[in-house]
């Protein structure tokens, strides 16, 4: 330091003590300085304060937080919306939740009414704060919507966070595993059926009634066979893992449409306690990417169905011809998605087409698909099965059955005529089930009106 320097600070220029004396022995100056010191004390408490909360917050609460992207999420709702009585005054007015938020499912549409015919309301606790009583905790629940979305489905990002003291941690475990069990109640005797969104799977509607297998009627001895063949392949899982063989197995299910494809298909996953995991394969933007990332994230316990598998096959002949490569699966990002790697190492698949001659034979080999089944016109059997579902009980002595398919081979609706020739005419199941549908009590009524079963391109 110089010397001018430190002379100058030993010795303040008495002009500018005699201001500050000024200054401080100014009232309104020293009036102000009070108050700016108390206010920097109150600032500087309240930060101390809210550190202390903070930390105390964080040793003394235990949150839980749980994104909309979790398989949780909905049991978590579903669990908060179940109504629950809390004992003693002041615990019940607390625990009232006042801001509700509703969820509807609508049901199938009618028939021919084009619109929603049953529809149900869930109450659920709405965004914000609220307060449950579980066991003796009284839990926290704040219901957020944030302001970024899920690039996947556009939808914002959502989460649940509950909080409880840390001493009550413990009742977290119960509350998701009672809502675990809520959720698999509500399921029970249900088939899920889950649709791919952007690129996520998730549920169509509400879970399904759990289709009888006996209500699907195949040819003698087809559903039987690839009954067996699914539970065998699931009893080997260890057979497969011990060879080192990608635990896979593939049908293919092919026929005209209304044969029984995709109700065979949803009785099996009942049957089975599975799921139904659909993809359309003609679906506008359905890309190879994308099925190849579904095919990566199946929902646990489900069939994977690939409908319309012929669909990339059309593409590929189209791209042949043209050059054109619209946003649909090709061929080869059908069997990628099929071998993947990361192709879930459990899986069952089931490829559904209307038009077998377009596919490939590459797609028959074991992983892909294993078994081809025939899922064709309805036979003499199949009708024969039918009838007995639906006037069983009104036709003890079969003899309306008699008569009934007596006309289906006079109409040559089995292929051919009484007299052995060929007629080329087929009905399906789906024709004959809605023939039975219109004459629900009436055995007569359905046998009259046989002649309408006999498709429209064969109609004089
Ligand atoms: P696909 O998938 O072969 O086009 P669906 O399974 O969608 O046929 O059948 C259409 C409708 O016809 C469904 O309502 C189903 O109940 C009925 N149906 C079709 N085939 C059968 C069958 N084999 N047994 C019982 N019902 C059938």
């Amino acid at each position: 330091m110089s010397a001018s320097a430190s002379a100058a600070a030993a010795s303040p220029s008495p002009a500018s003590v005699l201001n500050l004396n000024a200054l401080f022995d100014n009232p309104l100056f020293a009036g102000g300085i009070g108050l700016a010191s108390l206010g920097a004390a109150a600032a500087f408490a309240r930060k101390g304060s809210i550190a202390v909360l903070g930390a105390a917050r964080r040793r003394l609460l235990v949150n839980v937080e749980i994104s909309k992207q979790d398989a949780a999420y909905p049991w978590i709702l579903a669990w908060l919306s179940q109504p629950r009585e809390t004992p003693g005054f002041i615990a019940s007015r607390l625990t009232r939740i006042h801001n509700l938020s509703v969820a509807t499912a609508t049901g199938s549409k009618g028939p021919g009414a084009g619109g929603p015919v049953n529809a149900h309301f869930f109450l659920q606790p709405g965004y914000g704060r609220h307060i449950v009583k579980f066991g003796r905790a009284f839990i926290s629940v704040n219901r957020e919507k944030h302001n970024t979305a899920n690039m996947n489905t556009g939808e914002p990002h959502e989460i649940v966070q509950l909080t409880t003291l840390w001493a009550h941690r413990h009742v977290f475990e119960d509350l998701f595993r009672e809502a675990h069990q809520l959720a698999a109640k509500a399921n029970e005797g249900k088939t899920v059926v889950y649709s791919a969104r952007g690129l996520e799977w998730s549920p169509l509607g509400d879970p399904r009634k759990k289709r009888p297998l006996g209500s699907v009627i195949l040819d003698e001895g087809v559903k039987e066979s690839i009954v067996a063949d699914v539970k065998d392949f699931l009893s080997r899982q260890q057979w497969y893992v011990d060879r080192g063989i990608p635990y896979r197995r593939g049908y293919l299910l092919f026929g005209p449409p209304g044969s029984g494809k995709s109700s065979f298909i949803q009785a099996l996953a009942g049957e089975l306690d599975f799921g139904v995991a659909m993809i359309n394969l003609s679906e506008m933007g359905m890309t190879d990417d994308k099925l190849a990332y579904l095919l990566t994230k199946l929902p646990k316990r489900s069939l994977l169905l690939l409908e319309d598998a012929d669909a990339a096959f059309v593409n590929r002949r189209q791209r042949d011809s043209d050059g054109y490569s619209g946003a649909n699966v090709t061929f080869s990002g059908l069997l990628n998605a099929l071998d993947g790697v990361a192709a879930g190492e459990e899986r069952i698949a089931f490829l559904t087409t209307n038009h077998i001659e377009r596919l490939d034979p590459a797609l028959i080999r074991p992983g892909r698909v294993d078994m081809m089944i025939k899922i064709g016109e309805a036979t003499r059997y199949q009708a024969a099965q039918m009838w007995d579902r639906f006037y069983g009980d009104v036709d003890e002595d079969h003899s309306g059955r008699a008569r009934f398919l007596e006309r289906l081979e006079e109409l040559g609706l089995f292929g051919q005529y009484k007299d052995g020739r060929a007629s080329h005419r087929h009905t399906s199941a789906a024709a004959i089930q809605g023939l039975f549908l219109f004459n629900k009590n009436d055995m007569q009524g359905a046998i009259d009106m046989a002649e309408g079963l006999i498709p429209r391109k064969f109609e004089a």
